[in-house]
């Protein structure tokens, strides 16, 4: 599996923490997609993740910070055309 974003950013926000779990790692609906486990590889298009150690809003309050993030570009530049963007929950 390739690299998720916790695994690049060296967060520890994988694990349980005053503001719990990231929701990166827990979002099943996301799993696989960019070839990630849950939402490792679309953190961008998770609401309310928890990168600079505080919970984030919903993709449209992140994208200016996220689009500055080198780990989102790592992950359009490694899936290439199967790149996806968002992610639906049914
Ligand atoms: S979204 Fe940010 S805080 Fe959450 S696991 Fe990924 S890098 Fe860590």
């Amino acid at each position: 599996m390739k690299q998720n974003c916790w695994e690049f950013r060296k967060c520890g926000r994988d694990k349980e923490s005053d503001i719990g779990i990231c929701p990166a790692v827990t979002e099943i609906y996301a799993n696989s997609i960019n070839s990630g486990k849950n939402g490792g590889r679309i953190c961008w298009a998770v609401p309310g993740t928890h990168c600079d150690d505080k919970i984030q809003g919903t993709y449209a309050q992140k994208v200016l910070m996220c689009r500055e993030c080198d780990f989102r570009w790592k992950v359009q530049e490694e899936e290439g055309s199967s790149f996806k963007l968002i992610y639906f929950t049914y």
